[in-house]
């Protein structure tokens, strides 16, 4: 693959144009898919990669010493490398999860749990995903800790000022780096320099924001950054938890079995070192191999042009929305104006019929909660539509989104 990111001058559309010839089974003349804060579609490197995991890897990780087992070995290993690489996270301190939502819970149940004690405070935003929100909730039922939330104003900003956030009963502050329903993005890095100052740890889920903004964990200095592959571009099945060293030494596995340990009987069992330890189970190869051919495709376009082409793409979508006197915007995260997530409603139609209508014309957009009951409590809102866009998206998927909601107006009022 030719890197974009080699280029010395780029505009925005050069995004679109390079990234769209590696999403060969894409019709985007046909098909407009507004869902990729759900999954993405996968280029063909990823798909070429997990295939060739299958093709030519295809051995038990870590467990044999024949040739094709220690090839499998070191292809997983040598993902991990490039998957850390790509948040600037040393290679020891990654694990490979089934998921962002493995990776939560393997932080609330694998080292909260054991060390928190009650009446400390975790702190939460409202946009928190179910995935950051319920593990810190059974967690907080279980040990006695009180869950806080932090309030947001209405143009979508955190409100960080509260004295009581920076307590020194506060243990943990867990927030998404960018809203699966407001989009934008909150302010991590301050909000992480100000934690460690005062003791206090940080967890940031990097899911929505992975796809598009850069991350980088060395200067971020979070204790944890929880993320997918499948919302990066790359396959299902798969997560990353970054550990600061510190607290991969204070925490133990989430799951026990085979794989994890140097030796066993029936007194001790004695682990073995990070990040094998936590891998417990037959390791996903080809899915290790997709997540890191992601990384790969996402650092051929420059993370700075790829959220600068979807923001600007979604504040066309937002500007075009705004136009229609019968839709409502919610705000953005972090007030801010460009953003890769946009959610709505249209006045008098309920979004289940919006996203029905879409989908007879060829544009996939999302209903429901999204999985963010605090949010759309506190918005007054029982669901919502949302459209998210991926590199692959362009201005002509503004006007069938539009044609859909002016259509499902006709037929619904
Ligand atoms: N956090 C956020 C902000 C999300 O949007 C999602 C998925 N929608 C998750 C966490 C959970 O990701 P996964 O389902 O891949 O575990």
């Amino acid at each position: 693959m030719n890197s974009l990111a080699a280029k010395k001058s780029i505009s925005t559309y050069d995004v679109y144009q390079h990234a769209i010839e590696q999403f060969s089974h894409y019709d985007n003349e046909r098909y407009h898919y507004l869902d990729s804060a759900a999954t993405s579609q996968k280029p063909d490197c990823v798909i070429d990669a997990v295939t060739q995991g299958y093709r030519h890897f295809c051995a038990p990780v870590h467990r044999a010493s024949y040739p094709l087992g220690e090839a499998a070995s070191s292809a997983y290993e040598t993902a991990r490398a490039r998957v850390a690489q790509f948040i600037n996270a040393p290679t020891s301190q990654l694990i490979f999860t089934k998921s962002c939502t493995e990776a939560i819970n393997q932080v609330t149940l694998g080292w909260a749990k054991s060390i928190i004690k009650p009446q400390q405070k975790i702190w939460l935003t409202r946009m928190e995903h179910n995935a950051n929100y319920l593990p810190w909730h059974q967690l907080c039922q279980t040990t006695g800790a009180e869950l806080k939330i932090i309030e947001m104003d209405e143009d979508g900003c955190l409100l960080l000022e509260q004295e009581e956030i920076w307590h020194e009963s506060t243990f943990l502050i867990a927030l998404t780096h960018c809203s699966n329903v407001l989009g934008g993005e909150n302010p991590i890095q301050e909000l992480c320099d100000k934690a460690r100052a005062q003791g206090i740890y940080t967890l940031i889920d990097a899911a929505q924001s992975v796809s598009h903004l850069p991350l980088d964990v060395d200067k971020l200095a979070c204790d944890f950054l929880a993320f997918s592959a499948h919302k990066m571009y790359g396959p299902e099945g798969i997560g990353a938890l970054y550990i600061d060293v510190k607290r991969m030494a204070e925490m133990s596995p989430l799951l026990m079995g085979g794989g994890i340990v140097e030796s066993v009987d029936e007194q001790h069992i004695v682990l073995r070192e990070a990040p094998y330890c936590f891998e417990a189970g037959s390791p996903n190869l080809s899915g290790a191999l997709g997540f890191a051919a992601a990384a790969d495709f996402l650092q051929g376009l420059p993370a700075a042009a790829v959220s600068q082409y979807v923001g600007e793409l979604g504040r066309q979508f937002r500007q075009a929305l705004a136009q229609q006197g019968n839709v409502t915007l919610m705000p953005i995260a972090g007030g801010g104006e460009h953003s890769s997530v946009l959610s709505f409603t249209v006045d008098g139609v309920h979004p289940h019929d919006v996203a029905q209508v879409a989908a007879d014309n060829g544009v996939a957009i999302r209903t429901g909660n999204h999985c963010s009951h605090l949010l759309l409590n506190h918005l007054k809102v029982g669901a919502l539509n949302r459209l998210s866009l991926g590199v692959y998206n362009r201005r002509e998927d503004i006007e069938p989104l539009i044609k859909s909601i002016k259509l499902a107006t006709e037929i619904f009022t």
